[in-house]
C-alpha cells in the first residue's frame, strides 16, 4: 500500500511537468502500472517525452519546403513526399506502416533506380520497403535511421510482378540471402542482385548501400571493370532480406548532416574481415562491460527546427 502515494506523487508531478519543460523520470512503479516491463524507466513530459512517440503517430507531411535537418539517426523532414504506392517499375510494402514518405530526392533515386531494376531479367521493377515517416524523426517501431527521408530499404525478393493487392503487400516476405550467419549468399542470390545493387551504388545521390558481408564479398569476386562502386557498398549486421541505400544530404539543405564518406578504396579487405569474424568469431573479452541501454531520443535531442516540423500544417 505505501507505493500508491508515492506512484501519486509521480504521477501529479508528471500531470505538472506537462506545464513547464521539466523531465520527470518515474521509476519501477510507474512502469509497471503502464503495463510496461517493470524495469522500466519512463522518462515522461513535454520535453521528455521519447520523440518516436510524437512523430509516429503524425500521418501527413509538414506543408513546409523540404529539407532534411539533422543526421541519420537524429534527425527530421520537413515537406516531405511520398512515394507512390505503385508506380510503372515499383511497389511500396507494407503501406500500413505508412513509411512511404521521404525527401523529394529520394523519390526521384527511387524511380531511377526501379527503371533501371525492370531492366534485369526476372526483375519487373522492385518492391521497397521502410523510407521514412511523414516527418521523419525517429521511428515507433525498427530502425535507429531512417529519420531525415534520405534512407530507403529495398527488398532482395526479384518483383515477380507490380500489381500486388494491399493485403498481399502487407503478408508477402522478402526472402534471405545469406547462408552461414551472413559469411556467405545461400542459392538465392543471381547476378542480378549485384546489378540492381550496382545501379544503386552508380547513382551520384548515393552515399552509402548496407548489405551483409557475404554480398559485399561476392560482389568483389564478381565484379569486372570499373570497381570504384564497391567502395559505397559496406557490410553491415541483417541486411540480407533487403539492402539499405542511404543518399548522401540533398545540396542546399544546410542543416543536413552527412556521415563522414567510406574509407578510400572497394573495401573488400574490411569485407573479408566481417567474414572473418563470422567464420572465426573472436573469444568475449573477459573486461567487457555490459553497455548499458541509450536513453530514447526526445524532442529535445533534435535539431531545433524538428520542433517546428512537428508542429507545422
Ligand atoms: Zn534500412
Amino acid at each position: 500500500m505505501k507505493a500508491f502515494p508515492i506512484l501519486g506523487l509521480a504521477l501529479g508531478l508528471t500531470l505538472a511537468g506537462c506545464m513547464s519543460t521539466t523531465t520527470t523520470v518515474v521509476g519501477p512503479d510507474y512502469a509497471a502500472a503502464s503495463g510496461l516491463p517493470r524495469a522500466t524507466m519512463v522518462r515522461v513530459s513535454t520535453s521528455g517525452e521519447p520523440a518516436k512517440q510524437l512523430f509516429g503517430p503524425v500521418k501527413s507531411a509538414s506543408a513546409q519546403a523540404p529539407e532534411s535537418f539533422g543526421g541519420f539517426s537524429k534527425g527530421c523532414l520537413a515537406g516531405a513526399a511520398q512515394l507512390p504506392e505503385t508506380g510503372p517499375t515499383w511497389q511500396a510494402m507494407r503501406l500500413s506502416r505508412n513509411r512511404n514518405w521521404g525527401h523529394p530526392a529520394l523519390i526521384d533515386f527511387l524511380e531511377r533506380l526501379s527503371a533501371k531494376a525492370a531492366r534485369q531479367p526476372g526483375w519487373a521493377g522492385i518492391y521497397i520497403g521502410d523510407m521514412s515517416q511523414p516527418r521523419g524523426g525517429p521511428m515507433s517501431s525498427g530502425h535507429a535511421s531512417h529519420q531525415i527521408g534520405l534512407d530507403a530499404d529495398i527488398w532482395m525478393l526479384p518483383p515477380a510482378r507490380l500489381n500486388l493487392t494491399a493485403t498481399e503487400r502487407e503478408n508477402l516476405s522478402s526472402i534471405s540471402m545469406r547462408r552461414a550467419e551472413g559469411a556467405y549468399v545461400n542459392e538465392k542470390w543471381t547476378r542480378q542482385h549485384m546489378e540492381v545493387i550496382k545501379a544503386a551504388a552508380s547513382d551520384p545521390a548515393v552515399a552509402r548501400i548496407f548489405v551483409f558481408p557475404g554480398a559485399k564479398v561476392q560482389m568483389c569476386k564478381d565484379a569486372t571493370g570499373d570497381r570504384s562502386w564497391l567502395r559505397k557498398v559496406r557490410p553491415w549486421w541483417g541486411h540480407h532480406y533487403h539492402f539499405h541505400v542511404r543518399l548522401a544530404c540533398p545540396a542546399g539543405d544546410r542543416s543536413c548532416v552527412d556521415q563522414a564518406p567510406p574509407p578510400p578504396g572497394d573495401g573488400c579487405k574490411d569485407a573479408e574481415g566481417w567474414v572473418d569474424r563470422i567464420l572465426n568469431p573472436p573469444p568475449p573479452d573477459p573486461n567487457a562491460r555490459p553497455v548499458p541501454p541509450k536513453p530514447p531520443i526526445t524532442l529535445a535531442d533534435l535539431p531545433s527546427q524538428c520542433a517546428s516540423v512537428l508542429g507545422a500544417r
